[in-house]
């Protein structure tokens, strides 16, 4: 039986990189489920069709294979159509399609099976909005992982600039603000804690002490 580890929470939280982290530590691989709804994002949007096309998007879902790759430092590649768009799904225009592709059913449903597989092929930490709710309703181990929208959008401002994007602190958290809104407000598998995760909130955390919460929660609960 493998063991899985759900991190779920909005972005900016610290989820990916405190995720990252753990599994490295842990000998686990890491899921980011964000990068696999992205990927299906950039497809839409390259295609040309309105991010909120339900009927549009359904379409072209099965023109759509996502391969996710694991370099020899663990770090996950997202391969779309034979190609490797790990950096272009970073962009603040590909979160905004992600977020309101990620609303539709169809969308939900082509990305479960993936996602489940994974969990059950090997020991993972999965980070996501709906991995201890949806895809992983049996994780051994369920980390709710959140932070002011403030601390949140300087976090995630940074990020981007250390990769040389270049965007503003408010256009960072305006999409922040809408992503919250419309992953928290759809019908189906909204972001919110599962009934028996644990809650870390990491506002005035640093980085390594947010990481030493999580460890600490798994450490006991895995027995590791
Ligand atoms: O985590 P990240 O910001 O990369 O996710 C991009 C978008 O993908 C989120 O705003 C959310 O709408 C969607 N998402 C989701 N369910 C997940 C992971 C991400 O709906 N498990």
């Amino acid at each position: 039986m493998k063991r899985s580890v759900a991190i779920d929470g909005p972005s900016g939280s610290g989820k990916s990189t405190i995720a990252r982290l753990t599994a490295k530590k842990y000998g686990f691989i890491y899921v980011d489920t964000g990068a696999i709804y992205r990927s299906v994002g950039l497809f839409v949007k390259m295609s040309g069709a309105g991010s909120k096309d339900s009927k549009a998007v359904e379409k072209l879902l099965p023109e759509i294979k996502i391969d996710i790759r694991y370099d020899a430092d663990g770090v996950q590649h997202m391969i779309l159509n034979g190609e490797d768009v790990s950096e272009r799904i970073r962009t603040p225009e590909v979160s905004i399609y992600a977020s309101d592709v990620s609303a539709m059913p169809h969308v939900r449903a082509f990305l479960l099976d993936m996602q489940r597989e994974l969990a059950r092929r090997y020991d993972v930490v999965m980070d996501g909005r709906d991995i201890g709710t949806v895809v992983l309703p049996d994780a051994s181990v369920k980390i709710f992982l959140t932070a002011s929208p403030e601390a949140r959008a300087k976090r995630r401002h940074l990020e981007l600039k250390a990769k040389g994007l270049d965007v503003s602190f408010e256009e960072v958290l305006s999409d922040m603000e809408y992503r919250d809104r419309n992953d928290s407000s759809r019908e189906i598998a909204p972001l919110k804690p599962a009934a028996d995760s644990v809650f870390i909130d990491t506002t005035n955390l640093t980085l390594e002490e947010s990481t030493e919460a999580v460890s600490k929660v798994i450490s006991e609960k895995l027995g590791l």
